[in-house]
């Protein structure tokens, strides 16, 4: 039997004792070690999220320990994404978008539910210099390094990076490393101090289109990564952009947002959608995540117990810290 920490419906947790997982074919079994929260968290907390289905045990960021298998023994990162391999996008290889896949943690149990059975090709060892608690960072890392490849080369570029969560970071940090110039715009004092922490240029907090416009010769950015979702944002989403420009689309909106499409037309902006990651960008994510150990470290700001995830996620929701991880019951 394991402990499951369930999400029972919108806002109301219990704990559960339920059956061991056992692995099918092709699936060994892992147990969970350490769990992020992040905003899709607090979507599924608050009953937003379009697939989440109620009892659900959360838990999509995962370092886990290999219980079976070649890789028994090692601390991995799980790749949560599953897909159905048949579909057309799983044959052209875009499984990150695959109508009949979806993630753990989502869709189904995730971390917080005890021993997953999970398919082998899905974990991945981490360099040794990598604390066990950083390694769910990865998985945020993967859609920042996905977020950079789905945009035109940004080495040389300006980007502005509208929004410093853990993935606004992240894909300033990507963006930095590729050799872009970053512009951060972000209103949370405590995330802006985290942004200059890690070196990064902030625009102002209360006139950021204003100062990307003169930081870049009043042309706006080559790329815009929206990594905030906010919809007050929408529609002066485009106005950072330069003509020509990208814009693309990295925090999941809750709802529609007003977004000023005349602009996309007569200023010939691309707009770029990026859901999760593929699986080469989780094994770029597990190189990145060991040789940039000491600078990502640092966005792991809370370390908590599974009994203190209600809490950490109203903290989420208040915006204090950056990305919390949990220790996984069991
Ligand atoms: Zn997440
Ligand atoms: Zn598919």
């Amino acid at each position: 039997m394991a402990r499951a920490l369930l999400l029972q419906g919108p806002g109301r947790f219990s704990w559960a004792d339920r059956p061991d997982a056992h692995a099918g074919v092709g699936e060994v079994l892992v147990r969970p070690r350490w769990t992020g929260l992040c905003g899709t968290d607090l979507h599924i907390l608050d009953g937003l999220h379009p697939r989440a289905r109620f009892p659900l045990a959360l838990g999509h960021e995962l370092a886990a320990i290999v219980e079976t298998g070649n890789l028994a023994g090692r601390v991995v990162l799980v790749d949560p994404l599953f897909a159905c391999g048949a579909c057309p996008s799983c044959r052209r290889g875009a499984p990150n978008v695959c109508g009949r896949g979806g993630t753990i943690g989502i869709d189904r149990d995730g971390g917080l539910g005890g021993l997953l059975a999970i398919r082998e090709e899905r974990l991945h060892p981490l360099p040794d210099q990598v604390p066990d608690h950083i390694v769910p960072l990865g998985e945020p890392l993967a859609v920042a390094i996905h977020a950079v490849r789905r945009v035109p080369s940004v080495a040389g570029a300006t980007v502005a990076v509208l929004g410093a969560g853990p993935v606004g970071l992240l894909l300033a940090h990507v963006a930095r490393r590729d050799g872009a110039r970053v512009l951060i715009a972000e209103v949370s004092p405590s995330r802006r101090a985290a942004a200059a922490g890690m070196g990064f240029a902030l625009l102002d907090a209360d006139r950021p289109l204003e100062d990307c416009r003169s930081a870049t010769g009043l042309e706006g950015a080559d790329v815009v990564f929206d990594a905030a979702g906010s919809a007050a944002l929408g529609p002066m989403l485009t106005a950072f952009a330069r003509r020509g420009g990208t814009l693309a689309m990295v925090a999941a909106h809750a709802h529609p947002v007003a977004f000023d499409l005349a602009d996309v037309m007569f200023r010939e902006l691309s707009v770029v959608g990026q859901r999760a990651y593929l699986p080469t960008d989780v094994r770029a994510a597990v190189v990145m995540l060991g040789e940039d150990v000491a600078a990502l470290s640092p966005l792991v700001t809370d370390r908590l117990t599974a009994d203190d995830v209600p809490a950490a996620l109203e903290r989420l929701r208040a915006g204090e810290g950056l990305r919390t991880v949990v220790a996984c019951p069991g």
